[in-house]
């Protein structure tokens, strides 16, 4: 077995012609790395005739982040595995692994290069209209397989073990449900913001409904999940969408893959305004984002209750009236986790980077200001909300202009 060691631009290059044919005998290879972030560095090889490979590999540690959060390289083994399982559910919906080795903590993965991450795309003011339905063939399916309907007891136990991923979900937690709710050094908050993060610091029922959220997320071993199922674990055309990005995979409730994904569209709903200068052009883009989170919400629901009626395994969970409370209760989650993603992006350690972008002041702290303020309805509601017109309603009005 290899020893781990950091990869080169040449270690790439072996390792991505080691495993794979693709490149043939004759090829000249070049490998260009996407910068290192914090936790992974990722390398595209390609040879003169522009085929090219993706080798990811994790870092032994998480550069600039807390103490708090030491990392095993197995997490590299976990997104590896975790691509794979979803792939077999919506083979269509992710990118292909083609190998992986645990001890050098290195994937070898299609290149998506014909693709656009969805969060440059949307913040370019791009439209792909089977992004909601695309996304929702995802969650459902994929959940749908890892879950009590599809596994009996013994199966899904051990893919439990086999998932288990501590240090990642520790993370998640911090920054998704721990730091934006309290006054925590990770977070970065401009001065002219804090009055409204002070606000939310101190609203007691908003702490009662996100210790009802982290509940859900430890205590809920509902599936599989993503776990980061942002605009940034995702590339799409007009016709495909693929997932990649799974190193923060593990059991948890259904409802927070389906909640980061609507939070983050609907973050996109608010910075529209303020990325796109002609108002007729931000309207139809919020218009646009309004209507992709209704197909997902819809499409969701519709395909796991359909997958429970066709495919469920286990006779003890085929009561459709129990299936439709568990898909209720999955709804009532991701407006919970919806509202958190909406409010960690705007005062959490990773913020969203196009908020940054935004030259005015003014017009920045608006958009903070609709994303906090619909964030903490989400979660204040979280238990009462059942129709996805409901939660659209909620959305701001007024440009950012
Ligand atoms: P991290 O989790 O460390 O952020 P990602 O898996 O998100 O790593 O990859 C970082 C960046 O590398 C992505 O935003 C994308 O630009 C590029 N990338 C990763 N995987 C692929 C792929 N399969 N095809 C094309 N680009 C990729
Ligand atoms: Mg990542």
């Amino acid at each position: 077995m290899p020893q781990y060691r950091r990869f080169t631009a040449d270690d790439a290059i072996q390792f991505a012609n080691q495993h794979s044919e693709l490149f043939g005998e004759h090829s000249k290879l070049t490998a260009v790395s996407f910068g290192d972030n914090h936790m992974n560095q990722v390398f595209r090889v390609k040879n003169q005739f522009n085929t090219s490979l993706i080798v990811k590999q994790a870092l032994p540690f998480a550069r600039g982040l807390s103490d708090r959060w030491p990392l095993t390289l197995d997490r590299s083994r976990l997104e590896a595995q975790a691509l794979l399982n979803f792939s077999k559910a919506a083979p269509l919906r992710v990118v292909e692994v083609l190998h992986y080795d645990p001890e050098l903590a290195a994937i070898l993965m299609e290149d998506l290069d014909h693709l656009v991450l969805l969060s440059s795309a949307l913040n370019e003011g791009r439209q792909y209209q089977k992004l909601g339905v695309q996304v929702a063939e995802f969650v459902a399916n994929s959940s749908f397989a890892n879950s009590d309907f599809a596994l009996d007891l013994s199966a899904k136990k051990s893919r439990q073990i086999q998932f288990l991923n501590p240090e990642p979900l520790q993370i998640s937690e911090d920054l998704l449900l721990n730091d934006p709710f309290s006054n925590n050094e990770r977070n970065q908050i401009d001065a002219s913001l804090y009055p409204l993060a002070q606000h939310l610091w101190l609203d007691e029922q908003l702490q009662a409904k996100v210790a009802a959220l982290a509940a859900s997320f430890r205590s809920k071993p509902q599936t599989l999940l993503h776990g980061d199922l942002t605009s940034r674990s995702i590339f799409v055309t007009a016709d495909d969408l693929k997932v990649i990005d799974a190193e923060f995979s593990g059991f948890g409730p259904i409802g927070l893959d389906a909640g980061l994904f609507v939070g983050s569209l609907m973050l996109h709903y608010c910075l529209t305004p303020a990325l796109q200068p002609d108002v007729i052009k931000a309207r139809d883009q919020q218009n646009y984002l309004h209507n992709q989170i209704k197909l997902f919400w819809q499409q969701f629901q519709q395909q796991f209750l359909e997958n429970c009626r066709q495919q469920c395994r286990d006779p003890l969970f085929g009561n459709e009236l129990y299936q439709k409370q568990f898909v209720a209760d999955i709804l009532h989650d991701l407006t919970g986790f919806a509202g958190c993603e909406l409010i960690r992006q705007i005062i959490g350690t990773f913020k969203a980077p196009a908020l940054a972008t935004i030259q005015s002041p003014a017009v920045r702290l608006q958009v903070c200001q609709h994303a906090l303020t619909l964030g903490q309805r989400l979660i204040l509601q979280h238990q009462q909300a059942n129709t996805i017109d409901q939660l659209l309603s909620w959305l701001p009005t007024g440009s950012a202009q």
